[in-house]
């Protein structure tokens, strides 16, 4: 049973998959096939935007939100919510951390994706940095009176925009179609129009361009579709019967 996503920090489920990410629609390009994939085997999943793209050439902050919204309804989100901190100069402060420290403890998602710690856009790698060191005030009682302690117990990074030996690759290969679907759900960046269209290019390369990318890392484990994590801790494994991908 799947219903549209909970838009209210105060009604929000608990979730057990967060995801992080700067602008509206990077989700869509990074784990959208992961959530949607752990939403359907039953799993409470949710997204947090931290800007709501204010600096784009395309659409406007509110017209995006609301696209985010309709991607979030395919995707099986839980909860979407945008935080509105400003876009193309999101800064790692004290008061956007303890913000975000505040929506992590009401939430309490189990695993945490972050954007992967290095990449072109600044505010990428900032929004990775803020959510890494928002999760960790999480956990000490004393950062504030009024919630509960919590940290996610994994941090996970998305390392689709870079160019990075993943530590894992999640098959997503029945979930590529809609993770497309809600990425075209933002009709503002994606739609056929004249402004930027020399700097934006059309709906079928960008469609082309990640089928590509979800090909090669698919191809990693055997699979037609992947999308690609790096953690930072190592892996454990506990029963070398169930290790996943062959070797010939
Ligand atoms: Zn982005």
């Amino acid at each position: 049973m799947f219903y549209p996503p909970s838009l209210d920090l105060d009604t929000a489920p608990e979730l057990d998959v967060l995801a992080i990410a700067a602008h509206p629609d990077d989700i869509e390009q990074t784990c959208g096939g992961a959530l949607l994939r752990m939403a359907e085997a039953g799993y409470v999943t949710g997204a947090l935007d931290l800007t709501a793209g204010d600096m784009g050439t395309r659409g406007t902050p509110e017209i995006r939100i609301e696209e985010s919204r309709e991607a979030a309804r395919i995707l099986r989100m839980a909860f979407r919510e945008n935080l509105k901190m400003p876009d193309a100069r999101l800064e790692n402060n004290i008061s956007l951390r303890l913000t975000l420290m505040g929506v992590i403890r009401r939430l309490k998602p189990k695993v945490l994706i972050l954007p992967y710690w290095e990449a072109r856009h600044p505010d990428h790698y900032v929004a990775c940095n803020l959510g890494f060191e928002a999760a960790f005030l999480g956990g000490i009682r004393k950062m504030d009176d009024f919630s509960e302690p919590h940290r996610p117990f994994k941090v996970i990074y998305a390392s689709m925009y870079a160019n990075v030996t993943p530590s894992f690759v999640v098959d997503i290969t029945p979930h590529f179609e809609k993770r497309m679907e809600s990425l075209f759900a933002y009709a503002s960046q994606y739609g056929e129009q004249q402004s930027g269209a020399t700097l934006f290019p059309n709906k079928e390369e960008i469609y082309d361009r990640l089928r590509s990318i979800a090909r090669f890392y698919g191809n990693l484990i055997g699979a037609k579709y992947g999308e690609p994590y790096v953690i930072k801790e190592t892996m454990r494994v506990d029963d070398l019967m169930t290790l996943g991908v062959r070797t010939f």
